[in-house]
């Protein structure tokens, strides 16, 4: 049996910080893209109790902020949940703050992805799979989530 009998596996994994990784420019650039104050971010946890697929992600939203205050950047683009938003805006228009989240993850998404960070390849469908989905379906998927 495993060590966590069973349970889903942990979330939120601990911030490993590093006083280079914080001063580097991440935050200011995920500011001036997405045009979001995410410093104002008190960490009240109202964008991921709405967010409707907070239960696949790896990292909660509000998180994920938090990890942008802290300029986190590996952490981030290198994680599901960037790419598990579905760009609903449920984060945004619960956030007391008035930080539009949609956007930061957005943001985050065109980083990883300027940094070739892709999250999804040719390589990962199946071809059985691949000749029954409609190819206006495949296309949107690689726009999305590869460079
Ligand atoms: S925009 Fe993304 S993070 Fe925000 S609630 Fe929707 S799926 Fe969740
Ligand atoms: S709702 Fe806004 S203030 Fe609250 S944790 Fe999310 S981003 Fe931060």
């Amino acid at each position: 049996m495993s060590e966590n009998m069973g349970l889903a596996p942990p979330r939120n994994p601990p911030i490993k910080l590093t006083r280079k990784k914080v001063r580097a420019g991440f935050k200011k650039r995920v500011i001036e893209l997405s045009g979001q104050p995410v410093d104002a971010c008190y960490q009240c946890g109202n964008c991921s109790s709405g967010c409707p697929l907070a239960q696949e992600m790896s990292i909660l939203p509000n998180r994920i902020i938090r990890l942008v205050q802290l300029g986190q950047k590996d952490d981030i683009i290198h994680n599901d949940t960037i790419w598990i938003c579905a760009s609903c805006f449920q984060c945004t228009v619960r956030c007391p703050k008035g930080i539009d989240i949609q956007a930061v993850m957005d943001t985050l998404r065109q980083i990883a992805l300027e940094e070739g960070v892709d999250h999804f390849g040719p390589d990962q469908i199946d071809p059985e799979h691949a000749a029954e989905v409609p190819q206006p379906g495949l296309v949107g998927v690689y726009r999305k989530l590869s460079t």
